[in-house]
């Protein structure tokens, strides 16, 4: 139990945490990939020369795991092209021109719901994924035995450096929330909801008591989180709000917990009362290049340039530029890539801010075990992967790596840790594959 206690204390850097969320420019062209979400890549409803509104479907989910895809802007369709999403997935993407107007589609009408399936299925048609970063369609999540529901966790840590958007969902978009809650509680049945805030975002805990307060015949508490990293991995945050733990290949649900990105429950509630499905994100746009760090509500397939154009342009040109925060985001290959729903920030990195240190061999100093919050050997990881021991591996546990970085940060010698662990993670795949294609 106690080494999910463990954890790094990282410099926040959250410049734009009192920044409001500020909607950009309407971009001319929008370009919407097809796979923004964990499951298979949605099937495209539109043609080159369609006409499309905000709102219009332009992609269906293509079975259980995936999900529906919506236009931001109202236009043209102008092409269906090739793009490769920056986790190196190919898919097909949308190209849209915007005629500037931001029509909202007529069939724009909120959802019919009153029962938990009603429920279920208004936020599959939503095309809401978890916005926090992981991007796995809400509605699975949902669909399961109310009875084996206790308590619904929402994160509102947002643990990684620079990173505010969350924060301001949780300062600004309380009525969302709230219309989610009551709506969760209604169909679902959920009695206890725990909002897990670091003890540092005074404000967001504020506006969460405050929203906690105002909600009636359920009970919701906010639980102040400790200021160290990564609050905001699912296991943790289910273990520091319940106590319990969850065990290697298990998930939340087993010991009787939903965990949803506040932002998530904002969008679902939004949705509920309006019937705009999600077709914007709010992104943390930060880093030393960027001329005015701000938090930006973007329709999804902006470009980054457009993106980094409306908070004043870069200062110079970026090293690297990086979907989500320093400890878990991905570098992106250009400023062509598209805002994708589960975009929570994008940052623009000086040379100075990304230079990566010499790494040096190990000296053995158990840092990295010590550092990890489910004691993971990065070590003995390392060690295995080099060998392509897949069993050994397996006995390690690097399946249930969160990928959080810790033990990298922490590493005298920058071992690069966290990469070894992402790629042991590909390898163990592709064994699995090759023994079920056998
Ligand atoms: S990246 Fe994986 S091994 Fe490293 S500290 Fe995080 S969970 Fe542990
Ligand atoms: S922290 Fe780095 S140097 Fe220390 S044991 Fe781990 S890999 Fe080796």
């Amino acid at each position: 139990m106690a080494s999910y206690l463990r954890g790094i204390h990282t410099p926040h850097r959250k410049g734009t945490k009192n920044s409001p969320a500020v909607r950009m420019d309407i971009p001319q062209r929008v370009t919407i990939p097809m796979s923004m979400h964990i499951g298979k890549p949605a099937v495209p409803t539109v043609k080159v020369g369609d006409l499309v509104k905000v709102g219009t479907k332009i992609g269906d989910a293509d079975g259980y795991i995936s999900s529906n895809v919506y236009s931001g802007v109202s236009g043209k369709v102008t092409k269906l092209t090739d793009y490769l999403m920056h986790n190196g997935a190919a898919t097909t993407a949308v190209v849209i021109e915007s005629d500037g107007e931001m029509t909202i589609d007529e069939s724009i009408t909120p959802p019919t719901v009153n029962s938990k399936q009603e429920l279920v299925e208004a936020i599959k048609a939503s095309g809401i994924v978890g916005l926090g970063g992981a991007g796995f369609p809400t509605y699975v999540k949902l669909d399961v035995d109310p009875g084996r529901i206790d308590y619904l966790i929402i994160n509102g840590a947002e643990c990684e450096p620079y990173v505010t958007s969350d924060t301001a969902t949780m300062l600004t978009r309380s009525d969302d929330m709230v219309d989610a809650l009551n709506a969760l509680n209604r169909h679902l049945g959920i009695k206890q909801v725990i909002i897990g805030v670091e003890s540092h975002n005074k404000k967001a805990l504020e506006a969460m008591k405050r929203m906690a307060a105002s909600v009636d015949g359920f009970s919701v508490k906010v639980q102040s989180l400790p200021a160290v990293y990564p609050q905001g991995g699912e296991k943790v945050l289910v273990y520091h709000t319940t106590g319990r733990k969850i065990a290697n290949n298990k998930l939340p649900i087993d010991v009787g917990c939903i965990v949803l990105n506040c932002t998530t429950v904002a969008a679902i509630g939004a949705y509920l009362r309006t019937g705009m499905p999600l077709v914007e994100k709010c992104v943390t746009v930060e880093g030393g290049a960027v001329k005015q760090p701000q938090n930006v509500i973007a329709p999804i397939g902006a470009s980054l340039k457009d993106l980094f154009d409306f908070c004043g342009g870069l200062t110079e040109d970026p090293a690297k530029i990086i979907y989500g925060g320093p400890m878990m985001g991905i570098t992106v290959a250009n400023l062509d890539m598209s805002v994708i729903k589960n975009t929570n920030a994008v940052l623009a990195l000086t040379k100075k801010e990304s230079k990566l240190p010499k790494t040096t061999s190990c000296i053995r100093c158990g840092a990295c075990i010590n550092t990890c919050p489910f004691g993971l050997e990065a070590t003995s990881i390392a060690e295995a992967y080099e060998k392509k021991d897949a069993a050994m591996l397996s006995e390690l546990s690097v399946q249930s790596c969160m990928e959080c970085g810790c033990c990298s940060f922490v590493c005298p010698a920058n071992r690069p840790l966290v990469q070894i662990n992402k790629l042991s993670k590909q390898f163990l795949r592709e064994e699995a594959k090759k023994e079920s294609d056998k």
